[in-house]
C-alpha cells in the first residue's frame, strides 16, 4: 500500500498510483473481518467498486489524500458493504395522520397473524393437503368457512388483491358481454386502477348509465338486454358525490338484476367486517349488508379496514363464486401461502369481536382517543423542542387525520400532534427550512414521515403507540439539523 507520507509529499490530492490494489486493501484487519463475516463475493466486489470510484476521482485530481489512508479506506469499505446488504424495504414511523396509508404499506398485521407466519413459514404445511382424507386439498378452503361465517355468504374465494378480485369477477361472469355501471361510480383508485380500464382488461364491454350525479332504477332497467352479463355497483371509496344526487341501492338493484336473470356484483373497496359506528367512527358499508341486500358477489381488500395482509376477498352465492373459482385466470391470481396464513389468523380475530379493538392494530389505532394522543404530544413536546432548537419551534396542536386507503374520504379523525415551524417570521426561506426538516426526519434510522401544511411540518401522533423509538432518535435529529 502507498505510504501515507507519499501522498502528503505530493500535496493534498491523491494520485492513481497512491491507491492500493484490491489484494493490498483486503489485507488490513477491518477488511479481513469483513471477509470472515460476509465472504469473498460481496466484500471483493465492493472493494473493487470502491477503488474504481476513487481511481476516477484521483485521475481527475479531485481525490483528497486523506481518503486513501488505510483507515479511511477500511471505513469506506465497511460502509459500502453495510449499505449493500441493508434492506431497501424499511420500517418507518407513520406520523402522517392517515392510518391506512397505501404508500406506507396499509394495515399493520396483528400479533396473532405474525405468530402464525413465524410458525407456518419455516415448516411444511397443509396449504393444499387435506389432513382428513390424505388427498389433495384446496387452499381457499382454509379461509372460506371463516369468511362465510363472518359475512353470511354461501361461498367465498380469495385472490392476490382486490383489483384482482374485481378483474376476475368481471372476467368470469361477463367476458365478451356487457357490464352495466353508473356514470357516478366510474372510480379511479391510485395506482392505475380505473373501472373502465379494468372492464376492458377483463374483456367486458362497459355500458355506462345515468349521469355523474344521478342514476335511477330505470337507467339500469333500460340498459339490460340479452348481451348483459353483469350489473356492477362500485363503492365510491375515495370521493363523495354531494348535492343534487341519486343512486340506486343494492337491494333495488338486486331486484332489477334478478328479475332479468343477471347477477349483481358490488366492489366495496375497503369493506369493514364490523360496524365502525359501534366504535364511534364514520360508517363504511359491510359486505354482510351487501349480501343481505341480494348482491351475488361482493369484493373487498384484505389490507384496508379488514386489517390483514394484501388480499382480494370475494364472497357471494355458491353459483357466482363457483364460476369465479373455476375461471382459469383464478390460478394466476391466487394467494400465496404467506398472506393466506396471515389472513386466516386475522379473520379469526373477528370471532372475538369484544377484543377486536385491542387485537387488531388498524382498529386499535382508529379508536385511539384524541385525549390520549394529545397527552403523548404534550409529553414529547419539550424533547422535540430541544432537538430542533433554535431553528424551529414546536407546538402541541389538535389535528384532523383520516382513515385512509380510500375509506370515507370526507370524514376526518380528530387527533393531535406536534407542529414544527421555522423560528422567526420571515416568509422567505420558509419552504426550504421545512423541506430540510422533512428530509432530516426521513433520514433518521427509523424514518419519520409527517406532512407539511400551512407552513408547518405536522407530526400526527395517532399511529405512534410507543414513543420510545421516536425519542431515541432525537439526538440524531439534532445533529442532522446542525
Ligand atoms: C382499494 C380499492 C380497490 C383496489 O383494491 P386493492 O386491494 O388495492 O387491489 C378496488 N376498488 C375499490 C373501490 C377500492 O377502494
Amino acid at each position: 500500500m502507498a505510504a501515507p507520507e507519499e501522498s502528503v509529499v505530493h500535496g493534498s490530492t491523491a494520485r492513481p498510483q497512491d491507491l492500493p490494489s484490491v489484494d493490498q486493501l483486503l489485507r488490513g484487519d477491518t477488511p479481513r473481518a469483513l471477509l470472515a463475516e460476509h465472504g469473498r463475493t460481496l466484500v471483493v466486489g465492493e472493494a473493487r467498486a470502491l477503488l474504481d470510484g476513487l481511481r476516477t476521482r484521483a485521475v481527475a485530481g479531485t481525490l483528497p489524500a486523506a481518503d486513501v489512508q488505510p483507515e479511511a479506506l477500511a471505513h469506506a469499505l465497511t460502509e459500502r458493504v453495510q449499505a449493500r446488504i441493508a434492506p431497501r424495504m424499511r420500517a418507518v414511523l407513520n406520523l402522517t395522520g392517515t392510518v391506512i396509508h397505501t404508500n406506507l404499506g396499509r394495515a399493520l398485521l396483528a400479533d396473532a397473524a405474525l405468530q402464525r407466519l413465524m410458525t407456518l413459514m419455516t415448516s411444511p404445511n397443509n396449504l393444499e393437503y387435506d389432513l382428513g382424507s390424505g388427498g389433495r386439498g384446496d387452499r381457499d378452503s382454509l379461509v372460506e368457512e371463516l369468511l362465510c361465517s363472518i359475512t353470511g355468504a354461501e361461498a367465498a374465494t380469495v385472490v392476490n388483491n382486490n383489483a384482482a378480485a374485481v378483474l376476475l369477477t368481471i372476467s368470469a361472469l361477463a367476458r365478451e358481454r356487457e357490464v352495466i355501471v353508473s356514470r357516478g361510480e366510474l372510480v379511479e383508485i391510485g395506482g392505475a386502477f380505473r373501472m373502465p380500464d379494468v372492464m376492458a382488461s377483463a374483456g367486458a364491454r362497459m355500458v355506462e348509465v345515468g349521469t355523474t350525479n344521478r342514476t335511477h332504477p330505470h337507467d339500469y332497467e333500460r340498459a339490460i338486454n340479452e348481451h348483459t352479463g353483469l350489473l356492477m355497483k362500485v363503492h365510491t371509496s375515495n370521493y363523495a358525490v354531494q348535492g343534487f344526487t341519486a343512486a340506486v341501492d343494492e337491494a333495488t338493484l338486486a331486484g332489477i338484476a334478478h328479475a332479468r336473470g343477471v347477477p349483481l356484483a358490488t366492489d366495496l373497496g375497503s369493506g369493514s367486517l364490523v360496524d365502525l359506528a359501534h366504535y364511534g367512527l364514520p360508517r363504511e358499508p359491510l359486505p354482510q349488508e351487501m349480501l343481505a341486500a341480494g348482491c351475488d358477489v361482493v369484493t373487498f381488500s384484505g389490507d384496508k379496514l379488514l386489517g390483514g395482509p394484501q388480499a382480494g376477498l370475494i364472497v357471494g352465492s355458491k353459483a357466482a363464486v363457483g364460476r369465479i373459482r373455476k375461471f382459469p385466470m383464478k390460478r394466476a391470481l391466487r394467494m400465496s401461502k404467506l398472506p393466506l396464513a396471515a389472513l386466516e389468523a386475522t379473520l379469526s380475530l373477528y370471532l372475538r369481536p369484544e377484543r377486536l379493538a385491542q387485537d387488531l392494530p388498524t382498529l386499535r389505532l382508529l379508536t385511539r382517543p384524541a385525549d390520549a394522543i394529545r397527552e403523548m404530544a404534550e409529553a414529547l413536546q419539550p424533547a422535540v423542542q430541544a432537538a430542533v432548537s433554535p431553528r424551529f419551534t414546536v407546538e402541541v396542536v389538535p389535528l384532523l387525520g383520516q382513515i385512509g386507503s380510500g375509506s370515507l374520504p370526507v370524514e376526518r379523525l380528530p387527533s393531535a400532534g406536534l407542529a414544527l415551524a421555522p423560528a422567526g417570521t420571515a416568509k422567505k426561506g420558509l419552504g426550504t427550512a421545512l423541506d430540510q426538516l422533512a428530509t432530516a426526519l426521513r433520514g433518521l434510522p427509523l424514518p419519520v414521515i409527517g406532512r407539511i401544511a400551512e407552513d408547518r411540518l405536522l407530526l400526527d401522533l395517532r399511529c405512534l403507540e410507543d414513543s420510545a423509538p421516536f425519542v431515541a432518535q432525537l439526538p440524531l435529529l439534532r445533529d442532522a439539523l446542525q
